[in-house]
């Protein structure tokens, strides 16, 4: 299953597997890589209102204690049964630093792969540098769900950041009121705001990305 590959592993207990420190991304993020990122943080969203449903079963659910049942339970939410994830990233059991998959990687743009390393560096502060509370008062399960909560909303910060970018960079479609590019003229149209004092007209127009003029054509 596609959306499998947003596993990440959290505690160092959890890495299943070894992967060489060096690995890039398939290189910088272009207007063809929108839709990748967009599903990136799809995914982001969705995984993460599973942690969150995790986060509330170890408040109401007393046998959820280990990381390793907080995985259960994560999968459960995300209806992915029980066999083996394919995880993109991880911390060395060893050293604490952060791997990630070379082979996943070389499928993304930068943007993607720095945003998941992001991800992977945010539990090493959680769990390395910081002791999350969690773990004090032993709830190992409430400490990752936190954790990838919170990586997750560093990770989705990032990469809309980068897709806004990208956005301004590639979008054809010119908002009148907000002056904002938008790939596309649905997406401009949706976007632009209404009707104001300030902007009676919300129209769209077409920009011709060579000349970065208007190519005449209005939505
Ligand atoms: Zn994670």
């Amino acid at each position: 299953m596609r959306s499998a590959t947003i596993v990440s592993a959290a505690l160092p207990l959890l890495l299943a597997f070894c992967l060489p420190s060096v690995a890039q991304s398939k290189g910088p993020c272009t207007c063809q890589d929108i839709p990748d990122i967009e599903q990136r943080l799809k995914e982001i969203d969705e995984t993460r209102a599973a942690w969150q449903q995790v986060l509330t079963q170890t408040f109401t659910n007393q046998s959820l204690k280990t990381p390793g049942q907080a995985r259960q339970a994560f999968k459960q939410a995300m209806g992915w049964g029980s066999g083996p994830t394919n995880q993109v990233g991880g911390l060395d059991p060893n050293t604490g630093d952060v791997e990630t998959d070379p082979a996943w990687e070389s499928q993304h743009c930068d943007a993607v792969v720095d945003a998941n390393k992001l991800h992977e560096q945010t539990h090493a502060s959680d769990f390395r540098l910081g002791i999350p509370f969690a773990v004090i008062l032993g709830a190992p399960a409430k400490a990752l769900a936190l954790s990838e909560i919170n990586a997750r909303d560093k990770e989705e910060a990032f990469l809309q950041e980068k897709l806004e970018e990208l956005e301004q960079k590639c979008g054809h479609w010119r908002c009148k009121c907000n002056g904002q590019l938008y790939q596309g003229a649905e997406k401009c149209a949706a976007s632009c705001p209404p009707p104001s004092m300030s902007c009676i007209a919300p129209t769209c127009y077409e920009i011709d990305p060579k000349t970065g003029k208007a190519t005449g054509k209005v939505h």
